[in-house]
């Protein structure tokens, strides 16, 4: 079945039909369309396979989604125009022009936390360049999966978009296909199968992958503000969140400040029973729960806020542990869940000295009403992005990338990066024929006579 699919999508893409504007302007009307008409569906699946809340699924899901079409759609003809070479007296009778082409066949491997948004926003990306597109959402988050499934064939071309439903073993088999680009949303070891899957064929990819994302809380911070940002990006959608702040690295005295806030604003947001509030989601699955709680109960450090895990409702409870050390269980893996771990440093020099030990991660935090500690962090570390004095907004900011560096990932998108990503920048230099253009090249040609050679 791969196969045939595979044979029809590659002559599609061949016969032109995603190349024209007009087709790939549709196309993403029609996308935006499907958030708009199906929104019930998508909230639905959304609540199936992970408890999320209406709002919180309808703003980091459907809002981004449609605001991600719209832009395309909007900034299409800019985008994909040529580029043209600034020429010198040299090449008066010259030209070129950078050309932005499809790759061609783009397979996109979805990751299970915000199933609609990380499947469809690069997919949108994809069409907008032009290219035939398949997708393969991620298996565990099912409802999703089959609501895409479903939805997509309504609204897009389907001979040029194709879903395609399958656990890890249908996702090995289906990378040993000869795609023109591969671009998978996952954890660093999905990264290093696909990137391995991907090098017979040389073929490129984008890998939107995970890590350890720190959050240094300085003690010039506004820690009313500092505090709710905070743990609103860790425990929404129950930590689940690639850019979710890992782990807190403060001084002693910054982290009572911070826990006194914390317990404040907890109970203000959530009241007394958490797991009684339809705000807050489940964890994915068993496999998950089990991984949290284990991580839970290994850990060395003291816990604060909460702690409570209930495997029959996949429920772990949103909850703070300090005095963690760098050799706790909680901080030798991404938690990846609403466990928030703080590990107390001296000095903002220790805690540079702490990040810049791990590999490089996907998001980076810093909180300081002193900007040289903020340039500071900057300037000593690397991460795919940085967020000063916020958590997770720079990930949906207009005109900024997205995307991690090392461990954390390779390549970037949203937007026009997105764009730019599901495209080949191909160089086209148009000589002229004329006398004098020939004349100032002549002397390339052999015999290589010493007048010829002036150095
Ligand atoms: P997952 O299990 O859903 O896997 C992601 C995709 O990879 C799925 O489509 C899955 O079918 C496929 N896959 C799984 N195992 C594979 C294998 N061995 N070979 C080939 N393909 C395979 O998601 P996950 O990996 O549990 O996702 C969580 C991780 O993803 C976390 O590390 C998180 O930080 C990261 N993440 C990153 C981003 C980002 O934008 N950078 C977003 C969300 C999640």
């Amino acid at each position: 079945m791969t196969a045939k699919l595979l044979t029809d999508i590659r002559n599609e893409f061949e016969s032109g039909k995603t190349l024209p504007l007009s087709f790939r302007i549709e196309q993403l009307r029609n996308f935006n369309r499907m958030f708009v008409e199906s929104k019930d569906e998508i909230l639905e699946a959304l609540h199936k396979d992970l408890k999320k809340a209406r709002l919180e699924a309808t703003l980091y899901e459907i809002e981004i989604l449609q605001n991600e079409c719209k832009g395309l759609i909007r900034n299409l003809k800019d985008l994909a125009k040529n580029s043209p070479l600034p020429m010198n007296l040299l090449a008066i009778l010259d030209s070129g022009y950078i050309k932005k082409e499809p790759y061609g066949v783009v397979l996109i491997l979805g990751a299970w936390n915000y199933p609609f948004l990380l499947t469809l926003q690069p997919m949108a990306g994809a069409i907008a360049a032009g290219n035939c597109v398949i997708i393969k959402p991620s298996e565990l988050s099912t409802h999703s999966a089959a609501t895409m499934a479903r939805l997509i064939p309504k609204y897009l071309d389907s001979n040029c978009y194709k879903v395609i439903l399958g656990d890890v073993d249908a996702t090995k088999d289906l990378l040993k296909n000869k795609f023109d680009y591969i671009f998978c949303t996952g954890s660093p070891a999905v990264g290093r199968s696909v990137l391995a899957a991907a090098a017979p064929n040389l073929i490129p990819v984008t890998l939107e992958l995970g890590g350890k994302s720190p959050c240094y809380i300085d003690e010039s911070a506004d820690f009313f503000i500092a505090s709710k940002r905070i743990l609103w990006g860790k425990f929404m959608n129950l930590g689940q969140t690639c850019i979710a702040p890992d782990y807190i690295l403060c001084s002693k005295k910054a982290e009572k400040t911070f826990l006194a806030v914390a317990n404040k604003v907890m109970k203000e947001w959530y009241g007394e029973d958490l797991q009684g509030n339809p705000d807050i989601p489940r964890i994915i699955n068993e496999k998950h729960f089990n991984r949290l709680k284990n991580l839970l109960h290994s850990t060395k450090g003291s816990l604060v806020f909460g702690g409570k895990c209930d495997n029959s409702d996949l429920w772990i409870e949103p909850t703070i542990i300090i005095d963690v050390t760098e050799k706790d269980a909680l901080m030798q893996e991404e938690i990846f869940g609403p466990i928030l771990p703080i590990v107390t440093v001296n000095s903002v020099d220790d805690a540079i000295a702490f990040i810049n030990k791990k590999p490089k991660p996907l998001a980076l935090y810093t909180f300081a009403k002193d900007d040289k500690v903020n340039k500071k962090i900057i300037a000593k570390t690397s991460s795919g992005g940085v967020c000063v004095n916020d958590v997770t907004w720079h990930c949906a900011w207009q005109g900024l990338p997205f995307g991690g560096v090392g461990e954390s990932g390779m390549g970037a998108y949203h937007m026009e990066f997105s764009f730019d990503t599901f495209s080949h920048s191909r160089s086209v230099l148009v000589r002229s024929f004329g006398l004098l253009s020939e004349k100032l090249g002549e002397a390339r040609y052999p015999p290589y006579t010493s007048n010829k050679i002036k150095f």
